[in-house]
């Protein structure tokens, strides 16, 4: 049965891939791709298993392991999670799958939410799978569903990569009632799934040849179309969502009759034969794209070959901007501006509404505050590094907390902190460096990961610090969810996705267990013990752990609220200008509480020189909120 439904992108995905008969769904959240495995968890009917797994590597592995039964698998990620899984992805794509598998990988142009803007479609190429790459949330549905089959006839996993706006932009989606749910199958042992140079060596010719078999897909799929008049000699070519930007410029420029669109959501392996019909009598071409210069690089192989010469406009020649996201509005200024349209019927955009500039920021109570405020009390005069990692604490770099001096990647804090410490502690006998070694033989180096970060790849670091006798503190921001990509399940959580009890890893038995010398678990609201723990993780000499355990704030029951007593006030500031609690601000030279967003964590009141800050009573919150 037909039904439309409203749905983000990421939904539509999920639901493409249940009704495609999905069995074995995999991931590890990550902004713009989690709501993938979100919805796949939620429709799940028993024909399913859906897990987050603890990195994307892990889930990599377990989305091989299930295609090897003949198995429909997913693995869900976004882009920088891709350079985590690209150890099983190279070998995945030698072995090959029998279950048709689909890799999730959505990338996030701006960026919005990610360390870099890195083009997934390049590492397609790379890896030699196959791309596709929707441009609609309807379209992101109708090619989840293809990418399934489109891998079971090539036998290769193939990679459906939507970018942030397609991920989260939402459209009436025409759901067409099909289940394809199939039998499940044993694996059956074979040669083929052991992985051995001879058999790469073979397997290397057979991708070879798959990929020039897809580009002949390609060339027919119906996601790949021309729209306009065949005579035009301006072309535009545009891929993604940049698509739906430059077709709708074009109709609001009125100069769709004398541009050609060339749409383009298949193309790694570039689909030449399409093109090169697509291109017949065209002598200039406009290339819209976002990230890399996928499809304008194939057009500068390609043109050679062609019978006319061509112009290509677009990243290479400084037309359209290398970094950041398109717009219809950039679209059509760009096409304004090339092709010099007269008349040009132009219609107003309507204005974007005034949004204040509001700084990332620690929310009003977060357990990470009192943490990074801790360890910056019981480090006050010393000489220390702190290295951050990914995750909501990232944001304890702002001021006024100021407690992240580098970032990396996933797990990072713990191994650059290493780094740091090796390189600054060996100096060998040369004389010249040992006044250096002297200035730096008092410095602590801290790493600050979160709970999921550390399942995900804080653990392998520990190892090597422990092994390799780092004198590091690594402090654990434990607060009992992946916060910040919507409170995802891990292993400390004692659950999974699909609410199965698991057992509860300990996360001091793990460090333990991987060596280091030195753990304790403290509440970081506990304000005096806090920093007394972060002096004795910091004086242990070897590999310290200290987890400081709080729920997130957003998941917890309210506290009480807290006020500032005006007659005891001093306007001296300390509590605004050392915590940076959203809540707090000054006014008339006195502090002032917000009701609404205070949640009561008591921090302040323990900053406060002249103990203004207290527990409001009833009336007052309902005057201040
Ligand atoms: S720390 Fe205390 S005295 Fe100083 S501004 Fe804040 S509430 Fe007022
Ligand atoms: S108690 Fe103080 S620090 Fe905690 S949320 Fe309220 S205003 Fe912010």
């Amino acid at each position: 049965m037909n039904e439309i439904k409203l749905l983000m992108g990421n939904e539509a995905i999920a639901w493409g891939a249940f009704q495609a008969g999905v069995r074995v769904v995999c991931g590890y959240p990550g902004t713009p791709s989690t709501e993938v495995l979100e919805t796949c968890a939620k429709l799940n009917d028993g024909t399913m298993y859906v897990e987050w797994s603890v990195n994307e590597k892990a889930a990599m592995e377990t989305a091989a392991g299930a295609s090897y039964t003949g198995a429909r698998t997913m693995v869900t990620m976004k882009q920088v999670g891709l350079n985590v899984a690209s150890d099983p992805l190279m070998s995945f794509v030698y072995i090959g799958c029998r279950g048709g598998t689909v890799i999730l990988c959505a990338d996030d142009p701006g960026p919005i939410s990610s360390q870099t803007e890195q083009d997934t479609r390049r590492f397609a190429g790379f890896s030699k799978l196959p791309v596709l790459d929707p441009s609609t949330p309807e379209e992101a549905y109708r090619m989840t569903k293809y990418a399934f089959e489109l891998s079971e006839k090539l036998s290769l996993p193939v990679i459906l990569r939507p970018t942030t706006r397609v991920c989260h932009g939402c459209a009436s989606i025409k759901l067409d009632g099909s289940r394809n749910v199939r039998d499940q199958k044993l694996f059956e042992k074979n040669s083929e799934f052991v992985i051995f140079p001879a058999l790469s060596y073979r397997k290397h010719f057979e991708i070879e040849e798959k990929l020039k078999t897809c580009s002949e897909i390609y060339s027919d799929i119906p996601f790949n179309e021309v729209y306009g008049d065949a005579g035009c000699e301006t072309a535009a070519v545009a891929s993604g969502v940049s698509f739906s930007y430059t077709l709708e410029a074009l109709n609001s420029l009125s100069i769709g009759k004398r541009i050609k669109l060339i749409k383009l959501c298949a193309e790694v392996p570039f689909p030449l034969r399409f093109i090169s019909e697509a291109l017949k009598g065209v002598k200039k071409v406009i290339v819209f794209e976002e990230l890399d210069y996928v499809i304008e690089d194939e057009l500068l192989k390609m043109r050679t070959n062609l019978p006319q010469k061509i112009e290509i406009f677009g990243k290479h020649s400084k037309d359209v901007p290398y970094a950041g996201e398109l717009s219809c509005a950039s679209v059509k200024n760009i096409l304004s501006k090339l092709l010099n349209p007269e008349p040009v019927k132009t219609e107003k955009f309507p204005e974007a509404p005034f949004i204040p500039k509001r700084p990332p920021v620690l929310c009003a109570g977060c357990p990470h505050r009192a943490s990074f405020y801790a360890v910056k009390r019981a480090m006050k005069g010393k000489n220390a590094v702190f290295c951050g990692d990914i995750g909501c604490y990232t944001l304890g770099n702002a001021m006024p907390l100021d407690m992240v001096d580098t970032c990396l990647c996933m797990g990072a804090s713990v191994t650059v902190a290493q780094g740091l410490f090796h390189a600054e502690s060996f100096f060998g006998d040369t004389a010249e460096n040992s006044s250096e070694k002297l200035k730096n033989s008092s410095r602590k180096y801290f790493s600050f990961i979160g709970d999921s970060t550390f399942f995900a790849s804080g653990i392998t670091g520990l190892v090597n610090a422990a092994f390799n006798g780092a004198d590091i503190t690594v402090i654990v921001l434990d607060n009992s969810t992946t916060a910040m990509t919507g409170h995802q399940v891990h292993p400390g959580i004692g659950r999974t996705v699909m609410n199965a009890p698991a057992p509860k890893l300990s996360i001091e038995d793990i460090s333990r267990a991987c060596g280091a010398g030195f753990v304790e678990v403290c509440d970081p609201f506990d304000y005096d013990a806090a920093s007394d723990a972060v002096k004795r993780a910091a004086d242990y000499i070897g590999l310290s752990v200290l987890i400081f355990r709080s729920p997130c704030i957003a998941l917890e029951k309210q506290k009480k609220k807290y006020t500032v007593d005006s007659d005891k006030c001093i306007g001296c500031g300390r509590c605004v200008k050392e915590l940076g609690c959203p809540a707090i601000f000054i006014a008339d030279k006195k502090a002032k509480i917000d009701a609404i967003t205070c949640t009561g964590c008591a921090l302040c009141s323990n900053v406060c020189p002249v103990n203004a800050i207290t527990i409001a009573n009833a009336n007052e919150v309902k005057a201040n909120g």
